[in-house]
């Protein structure tokens, strides 16, 4: 199967077999299929390296047909899952099932982060092709101060002691949680959510994985960093990667007026201050990526009270609609947006042949028009939970085809293929 994208601001480029043979000038291939690019932008394909697909456990939020999907849609190719579904991806057995959903269903490529407990050890130094692994560091709950630091102490130790592959963080301190939350147990205002989880709350966890990291020699990477106390301490530490998601870049905690539990999130939005210290991150190179924490929840469960409501939010279909409107809005070059939603989290998970537009890489790429204006709206959500917190936006840049190994997948905003993606390798 061959096909030449026509005219891209780079030339022609050649897709052959699911991978790119040849890039620049006029390629004249018998028997390709030829596709115009006159006028648009070539991405190599958006990798969105923080998902919760929700498979298996809660299909009634997400499933991998309805996510890859909604990855399509979004101009993305490839998406790395988070071991928090049910069964939770923390033994080699859960992790089979999870790939054998994936396999009969994503349309997307696919990785998957594994889950470290504390109590998996042995499985996590058997465990094979995994993106990294993943650690909530406000799993302890219900302990001690000093039991939480010196059982997260010694799960940080070991992992950074025994595996090479990539330790995640979900940086928040459980036991600053718990105190606040009994400050405000009596409020139900979603304001709350971001004082009982403030800058502190982060800095706190942060502060303690950089250090256990630096002590034991590890690979750690913050997710979702969202504050400019946390960019300040990631700055001495240029060894130490980090994430940014859309919405602690879109969103302040004056939105919770008109969004309510809809933008509950962990890490919470943020003021304006933190928020002008992220743009200035992803510009300025601190923030080695962007990705999604794509967290599917249902309208009722995010229409509950504070406390019941869930935290998270969908993000995977507007993720790169959004960055293109801050490079139309002059916020970003287009070189940014490869940098951070491809080349990026390609690069500091070492993923083979994608991430970049290279002779020899794998055929994953995202065609953009930076004129086509849209209201983001709740109907035209393509993920199960059926609401995006950007409905409302009209934002400008959009991708029009996304291909995934060479296929033509998603085109105009239609499915035109029912092609299956591939685990990732290194
Ligand atoms: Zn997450």
């Amino acid at each position: 199967m061959k096909t030449v994208l026509k005219n891209s601001q780079v030339g022609d480029i050649l897709l052959e077999d699911g991978i790119i043979a040849k890039i620049g000038g006029n390629i004249d291939s018998p028997g390709a299929e030829e596709i115009d690019c006159t006028g648009k932008h070539v991405l190599p394909g958006v990798i969105d390296a923080h998902v919760h697909f929700r498979s298996p456990g809660h299909e009634e939020k997400e499933d991998w047909e309805s996510g890859s999907r909604a990855a399509l849609m979004g101009g993305v190719t490839t998406v790395f899952d988070m071991p928090n579904t049910n069964p939770q991806t923390v033994t080699i057995e859960a992790l089979e099932q999870k790939r054998a959903l994936a396999r009969a269903k994503s349309h997307v490529n696919f990785g998957m982060f594994f889950g470290g407990t504390g109590h998996n050890l042995e499985e996590i130094k058997k465990v094979k092709g995994i993106v990294g692994v993943k650690v909530y560091m406000g799993a302890t709950t219900g302990q001690t101060v000093d039991e939480t630091s010196e059982f997260m102490e010694k799960l940080l130790r070991d992992l950074f002691e025994s595996t090479e592959k990539i330790i995640a963080i979900h940086a928040e301190d459980e036991e600053l949680i718990k105190k606040h939350s009994e400050t405000y147990k009596s409020d139900i205002a979603p304001e709350i959510h971001s004082l009982i989880r403030n800058d502190s709350v982060a800095l706190a966890a942060s502060k303690r994985a950089v250090h256990l990291a630096k002590k034991y020699g590890g690979n750690l990477h913050i997710c979702h960093m969202s504050t400019k106390k946390e960019l300040e301490l990631l700055s001495k530490y240029p060894e130490v990667t980090c994430e940014v998601t859309p919405h602690h870049l879109f969103f302040t905690v004056g939105d919770y007026a008109r969004l309510e539990n809809f933008i509950k999130v962990n890490p919470p939005v943020r003021s304006k201050n933190d928020v002008d210290a992220l743009w200035e991150g992803v510009r300025n190179g601190l923030v080695s990526f962007v990705a999604t924490d794509h967290a599917p929840h249902l309208v009722a469960e995010k229409q509950r009270g504070y406390w019941d409501a869930p935290a998270g939010v969908p993000g995977v279909e507007f993720a790169l609609p959004l960055m293109l409107d801050a490079v139309n809005n002059g916020r970003l070059s287009l070189g940014d947006v490869a940098r951070l939603m491809c080349e990026g989290p390609a690069t500091v998970y070492g993923i083979r042949g994608k991430g970049f537009l290279k002779e020899g890489y794998d055929a994953d790429i995202t065609v953009v028009d930076m004129d086509i204006s849209r209201e983001v709206l709740d109907k035209d959500v393509v993920s199960k939970c059926g609401w995006t917190p950007y409905a409302g936006m009209t934002l400008r840049g959009w991708p029009v085809m996304t291909f995934v190994g060479g296929v033509l997948m998603m085109e105009g905003r239609e499915i035109v293929s029912g092609n299956k993606g591939k685990e990732v390798t290194w």
